[in-house]
């Protein structure tokens, strides 16, 4: 057998936070699935997050393992433990993650070299590492966090400035150079793109990473965005593979269950309550990893889904230090326990779980993507509430190019550290937008329809055959063939 045939290695760098750790893990599991040999870097707390299915997936005869290091607690001055970006990260102590994160740099490249890495995949936050790959004449793959339709959104603006040439805060204007007509307002624009300040430098250093490197992974699949593949191609003037939805790839059976958890007990409150309810009549609040409303905003949407007519379960985080909204959570879970009408999960839920239950029939989102994908895979039209990141241009595609989602009215583009006091979206608002959306209009029932088509269409990509099966084949071969020039390079 020539050098090249060998298994290939891969070796995994995910970003330390929890919102970008769950996909590219589960990536990596479905390149073990298709029996390449994989390891994945992480500090101690981090693997926690996904280190189960790990566990599993090995037991299961394939070939994948999680490499530990540890993080420089002391070096930076952190207490131990502190080293995952969440909504539980003391915001005083990430610039610190930041720093440690920095100084694993040498220790990352030495691990590259010791697992004889045939290609590394790594996480867009880690830009330095095309030039670590391309030191070792091997391919880097960029993981990119988000969706191919809101970075050729982002593109689109940065290159054009659309939104240099509006009157006003509020007014429209169009994004030009794209595939279907996108109107965005100056206030739901990322605060990166609208003026310079150190996000705008990161994201430039990762762009420029991004074209240097072999090829992105996108957690999406060709039906879902593909106008927007071609169209990213072309701006990047790089090679891009969609391969997911990517947790239902490769969590599949008891693993949905038991992602980054041990078990889930038959007993647990939510599931008997969701048990009790009828099939869709109950709607999926949550807002992601790294959410901590203001008192202010808890207030707003306890109101709106208490006079939405609706069943709710919503998902809220679990209590810090000084969290004035914790007690008022408190007395209305009391209260929706009392009338039934709805069930409070304090802490990480299991949301695939939860998304696949019968009784679920729309979700309450921030449009995080992956929980985009999760409710996209699991059939579910969205009440869409961007808050940061790339969320607005999420929307954009969820209401106005899919036609699955609602939105609730968000108007205004806030980092995830510095939402305003008072709540920017009214009790009116939710009420209505989650009426539209669980009611029995005309409007509401070709959502569920486009939604329950989309489902099928995320099923058949990720079966042999489908679009993101092929992609996960065509990178294979690609990275072999990568090897193999190399190995005749050395030969000649
Ligand atoms: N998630 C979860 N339980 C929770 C909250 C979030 O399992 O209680 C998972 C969710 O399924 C998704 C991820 O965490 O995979 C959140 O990612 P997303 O992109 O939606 O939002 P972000 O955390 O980046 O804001």
């Amino acid at each position: 057998m020539a050098e090249a045939d060998h298994q290939l290695k891969l070796v995994f760098l995910p970003f330390f936070s929890t919102s970008h750790i769950i996909p590219l893990v589960d990536i990596a599991r479905i390149f073990a699935i298709f029996g390449v040999d994989v390891t994945i870097i992480a500090t101690p707390a981090n693997a926690a997050i996904f280190q189960k299915s790990i566990d599993r997936d090995s037991a299961r005869g394939q070939p994948i393992r999680t490499h530990t290091l540890k993080f420089p607690f002391s070096e930076v001055d952190l207490p131990e433990g502190i080293e995952t970006f969440n909504a539980d990260t003391p915001r005083d102590m990430t610039y610190k993650i930041h720093r440690g994160l920095s100084l694993l740099k040498d220790q990352f490249e030495q691990l590259f070299q010791d697992y004889q890495a045939d290609c590394i995949v790594t996480d867009m936050f880690f830009p330095w590492s095309v030039e670590t790959a391309a030191k070792m004449n091997i391919p880097r793959l960029i993981y990119v966090g988000g969706s191919r339709f809101a970075h050729a959104l982002g593109h689109a603006i940065e290159k054009y400035e659309p939104h240099a040439k509006v009157e006003s805060d509020t007014d429209t204007f169009v994004i030009p150079g794209l595939p279907d007509e996108i109107r965005m307002t100056l206030l739901q624009v990322p605060d990166s793109l609208r003026t310079t300040n150190e996000f705008t430098y990161m994201m430039k250093a990762i762009k420029d990473s991004e074209r240097k490197s072999f090829g992105s992974l996108f957690d999406s699949f060709s039906v879902l965005d593909g106008a927007y593949l071609e169209h990213y191609k072309k701006v990047m003037g790089t090679k891009s593979w969609g391969v997911g939805p990517v947790s239902a790839w490769a969590n599949q059976g008891e693993d949905k269950a038991k992602r980054g958890r041990a078990k889930v007990e038959e007993e647990e409150g939510w599931l008997k309550w969701l048990n009790t309810k009828t099939e869709e009549s109950v709607i999926y609040v949550s807002f992601g990893s790294m959410n901590r409303f203001p008192l202010s905003h808890l207030i707003e949407i306890a109101h709106g889904l208490e006079s939405s007519g609706h069943n709710f379960l919503w998902v809220v985080p679990k209590k810090q230090k000084g969290d004035e909204g914790f007690e008022f959570l408190e007395e209305f879970e009391k209260r929706v326990k009392e009338t039934n009408r709805g069930y409070v999960f304090k802490g990480w839920a299991p949301q695939l779980l939860i998304l696949d239950h019968p009784a679920i029939g729309g979700v309450v989102t921030h449009c995080g993507w992956n929980t985009v994908m999760e409710s996209v895979n699991a059939g579910l039209p969205m009440v869409t509430w961007p808050l940061f990141a790339e969320q607005f241009e999420n929307e954009k595609l969820l209401v106005d190019v899919l036609k699955i989602g609602v939105a609730v009215g968000c108007k205004e583009w806030r980092n995830w550290d510095d939402l305003p006091e008072e709540a920017a979206v009214t009790r009116e608002e939710i009420r209505k937008a989650v009426a539209l959306l669980m009611g029995d209009g005309e409007e509401a029932k070709e959502r569920r329809r486009k939604a329950k088509e989309l489902s099928q269409e995320a099923k058949k990509a990720i079966e042999v055959g489908g679009s993101s099966y092929n992609s996960v084949k065509e990178i294979i071969e690609e990275i072999r063939s990568y090897k193999r020039g190399k190995v005749m390079d050395k030969e000649a």
